[in-house]
């Protein structure tokens, strides 16, 4: 039986292995088909931790230089 998990996204039962794969600087991703979003894959069977709390947000707000 092919593994599968739901897309946090889009809610899609999606097979890891038919995604594109994505490395960010600290964990591996993989872009949902069904939505083209990019998944935190979790190596442990644990409710996802998303990225709703955007650490590189501030990369987007530059501070004003003096
Ligand atoms: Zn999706």
């Amino acid at each position: 039986m092919p593994r599968r998990f739901i897309c946090p996204h889009c809610h899609s039962p999606v097979d890891p292995d038919a995604m594109d794969s994505a490395a960010g600087p600290s964990a591996h991703y993989r872009i949902c088909p069904v939505c083209d979003e990019a998944v935190l894959i979790a190596l442990a069977p644990q409710p996802a931790v998303e990225a709703s709390a955007p650490s590189g947000v501030a990369a987007l707000i530059p501070e004003p230089t003096p």
